[in-house]
């Protein structure tokens, strides 16, 4: 049995700041001057969104193969999966590991995703 990530979804908050779950940080628009700016913690596991990856920890390339791997060559993995990058990074059995899943409302049809596991 696979110990999936464990999902949280925003859908009508979807634009409210992410915060890691074990430290705090603010891993998204934490700095005023430039709001796209990620921040990174220990636990991070990836930033991500529907186009591209904004960030992979060493963990997360570990847990899904993608070791090694350029960002073209991930997206190309990821191109090939049935939900893009949100079906991907679904396929993380790290312990404990959680993401969060903010979508944009319709039209725009945009979702970022953030992941994050406790370290030992
Ligand atoms: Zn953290």
């Amino acid at each position: 049995m696979t110990n999936a990530i464990q999902r949280t979804e925003l859908r009508t908050f979807y634009y409210t700041p992410v915060h890691c779950p074990f430290c705090g940080t603010r891993v998204m628009g934490a700095d005023p001057e430039d709001e796209t700016r990620i921040t990174a913690c220990p636990h991070t596991l990836f930033i991500a969104h529907d186009t591209a990856f904004e960030y992979r920890s060493v963990c997360l390339d570990e847990n899904l193969n993608l070791t090694g791997l350029s960002d073209k060559e991930v997206e190309e993995r990821w191109l090939g999966e049935k939900g893009g990058v949100d079906g991907l990074t679904n396929q993380v059995t790290l312990a404990d590991a959680i993401k969060v899943a903010a979508y944009a409302p319709y039209p725009s049809a945009y979702g970022s995703y953030y992941g994050f596991a406790p370290t030992e």
